[in-house]
């Protein structure tokens, strides 16, 4: 469903077509009298009240103030980032704003992909028709599209609106419409119009820019709603909790950054506020039976209550309050101390959680979720042996998958489910890959790699599950990485003895390796930064260096993890439990580089050297002896390898690094890459032209 269409879509960019009535989609209607529009000279005009709105680009601005706006960036370089968007596409300018700004903190909040793993609490996959109310720059409107069968995305601010429209037709996305409205007395569409409404973190901004009681303005927002929305239809509200425990210890109010505000009357909140801020506190936000209390004055019926943690706007995992396993994963701690605090906290959990996520139904019928009917579909498939509840729903930013932990009866398993394109083609890659690790593997390297049971799709959503492997990642406990490097050897030398393929040269592969990582990453650097002659041959310099210093004797190729770094490897009672995330898997490498790149973030991590200079000074410590000595010379000697390579192979485990975050679509990172994982290095390796190969391997 389009809510207009405008120009064809070959010249999607062009001037402005003239548009007919039979192009203007029925469920539009006048945000002043709700009567249907028409078009008239290019314009909208309602058939009731003569009121008539432009449309910007395409974009029908139904609203009384087109000039509105609000950002998390200064308009000058929001319309900046616009223009950005139309010539480079929308990824490209926000790497460009991210340089520009030297700050990742706006691209990641615009790309990450996690906030979207909310859309799961909804029902109707497929089928329903959304509406993103307070749509921002589309994070979630991008990805409620393509779980959905449409998706109208309307911000008040005329630059969102038209960024989150850009977005979508360049990610191809075919079912997305968008709207500028929010500032008069409806929300421009018919009853009964959508079957779900997105609020996330609106609810409590609605007050802020209009006049009157606050809580009143949310009751009319949300009837509103309760309008637009069919008699089944589904409201997802994500917001704070008014009582949350951090307020009570003195952390900042949200959103007015003034202590204890929400925890105030609103009376005494807004007396305070207006003798602080100069502003009176209009930002309501309820406990859970305030929000309860609201929904129902609003029309709703029963609501469903999630706890978000940390928060709606960096989720990383969904507490699902009326399960009693999901409640008793809730919180895990490892230490006594956590542990005692977690056994006083879980019961409270639902009180003073910081966030919430509320899905309010139209009606007193409830849908299943996505999640209850993918567990039911998981039972019906057996893909779990038999009956299985959920335990821990959780996204993982890394891989812009979001995890579901399910407890069957003696096994627990991951259902994954990607949130991005890109994280979906990886997921389906990974059974084969998975396969083909676990029949090189010897016992008991076998048992650490997770055993996929099954893949499919359920109302177009694919998932993938895989075995659950018990333990903690080694980034979280670091402390144990010394104790467990021996395990991580064997790890990867059996890997690699197993997989080992014979090869004329070594310089030959290692020079073929490092040419196409060079190629790759200057392709991909040129995406995110533009032109960069440098860095070309800077990439030169360092791959014939890698030529002259590799011998041109017989040598082996292996199989690479490709993403071998602690916090992908579990431990579980001080012995490695598990290898995961096989996304970067390749089958044919040059050795050692999954173990360098290990080593070189445990030296990065013991020095805080984050900047590429871990790989610069794992080359300068491969000399000379030190705590990776021993480990270092058990792999060598186990796979065959000779130890003259290891300066060679480092700086190729670097280039190797910097691609896998560099040419990742779903990584949020420009400006971090480009200037701490990168620079430094490249100016080091490249540096060593001038040394002979000896003086090279020695070199400080
Ligand atoms: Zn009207």
């Amino acid at each position: 469903m389009r809510l207009l269409r405008v120009c064809p879509p070959a010249s999607r960019h062009g001037e402005l077509t003239r548009i007919t009535d039979a192009e203007i989609s029925p469920i539009l209607a006048c945000p002043r009298c709700l009567a249907a529009l028409a078009v008239f000279d290019d314009q909208l005009m309602c058939r009731g009240c003569g009121s008539t709105y432009v449309l910007r680009d395409g974009i029908p601005m139904l609203c009384s103030h087109e000039d509105f706006y609000y950002g998390e960036v200064g308009r000058p370089e929001m319309r900046e980032i616009l223009k950005d968007t139309r010539q480079s596409g929308w990824r490209a300018a926000m790497w460009h704003h991210s340089l520009r700004s030297e700050s990742d903190y706006f691209l990641k909040y615009v790309t990450s992909p996690s906030r979207a793993m909310s859309k799961f609490l909804l029902s109707d996959f497929g089928e329903a028709d959304v509406l993103d109310y307070g749509c921002g720059l589309g994070a979630l409107t991008t990805s409620l599209a393509s779980s959905f069968r449409s998706v109208i995305g309307l911000d008040l601010t005329y630059e969102r609106a038209a960024f989150t429209e850009l977005r979508a037709q360049q990610d191809g996305l075919e079912n997305v419409s968008v709207l500028c409205a929010g500032d008069l007395e409806h929300i421009p569409l018919q009853q009964g119009s959508v079957d779900v409404v997105i609020l996330n973190g609106i609810l409590e901004w609605y007050p802020e820019w209009r006049g009157g009681d606050p809580h009143q303005q949310q009751v009319r927002l949300l009837r509103e709603i309760h309008r637009i929305l069919r008699p089944t239809g589904q409201l997802f509200i994500g917001i704070e909790n008014r009582a949350a425990l951090r307020y009570f210890l003195g952390y900042p109010e949200d959103h007015t950054r003034l202590r204890f505000a929400s925890l105030l009357p609103r009376l005494v909140a807004d007396f305070y506020s207006k003798a602080v801020r100069k502003k009176p506190f209009r930002n309501y936000t309820y406990t859970r039976r305030g929000y309860s209390r609201l929904l129902q004055k609003a029309g709703f019926g029963k609501a469903k209550f999630y706890g978000i943690l940390p928060n709606y706007r960096e989720i990383e995992r969904i507490v699902d309050f009326s399960a009693p396993s999901v409640r008793a994963a809730s919180l895990e701690g490892r230490t006594p101390i956590r542990r005692m605090r977690n056994f006083v906290l879980r019961p409270l959990l639902p009180s003073v959680i910081h966030s919430y996520g509320i899905v309010a139904n139209c009606g007193e019928t409830r849908s299943p979720s996505f999640l209850e009917e993918l567990l039911a579909h998981l039972e019906k498939e057996g893909l779990c042996g038999g009956s299985c509840e959920a335990e821990r729903f959780s996204s993982s930013p890394y891989t812009s998958t979001v995890h579901l932990r399910v407890l069957a009866k003696n096994e627990r398993f991951v259902v994954r489910a990607p949130l991005t394109l890109h994280a979906e083609d990886r997921l389906v890659r990974e059974r084969e890959v998975l396969l083909e690790v676990q029949r090189s593997l010897s016992e008991p390297f076998r048992q650490m790699v997770p055993r996929v049971t099954g893949t499919g799709r359920l109302r177009g959503q694919f998932y993938s599950v895989a075995s659950w492997l018990p333990g903690v990642d080694l980034a979280a406990e670091k402390g144990q990485i010394l104790e467990v490097l021996p395990e991580v050897c064997d790890f990867a030398a059996d890997l690699t003895a197993n997989t080992r393929t014979p090869c004329k040269s070594w310089r030959e592969l290692i020079h073929a390796q490092a040419k196409s990582a060079a190629a790759n990453l200057f392709s991909a650097s040129r995406q995110r930064f533009g032109g960069f002659e440098e860095l070309s041959k800077k990439l030169d310099t360092i791959v014939e260096l890698l030529r002259q210093d590799v011998p041109d004797t017989p040598g082996f190729a292996c199989a690479l993890h490709g993403d071998f770094w602690p916090g992908n490897v579990l431990v579980e009672s001080r012995h490695v439990s598990g290898v995961l995330d096989w996304d970067w898997f390749q089958a044919y490498s040059a050795p050692g580089i999954d173990l360098l790149c290990f080593l070189a973030w445990d030296l990065g991590q013991s020095h805080n050297w984050q900047d590429g200079n871990e790989f610069v000074e794992l080359y300068r410590g491969l000399t000379t002896p030190g705590p990776y000595t021993h480990f270092v010379g058990q792999f060598t000697s186990s796979v065959g390898l000779d130890r003259a390579l290891l300066p060679a192979l480092t700086i190729l485990a670097w280039m190797h690094r910097v691609n896998c975050v560099l040419s990742d679509p779903d990584i949020f990172l420009a400006r971090e890459v480009m200037q701490l994982k990168m620079a430094d290095a490249a100016k080091f390796f490249s540096r060593l032209e001038q040394l002979g190969p000896a003086e090279r391997r020695s070199a400080s």
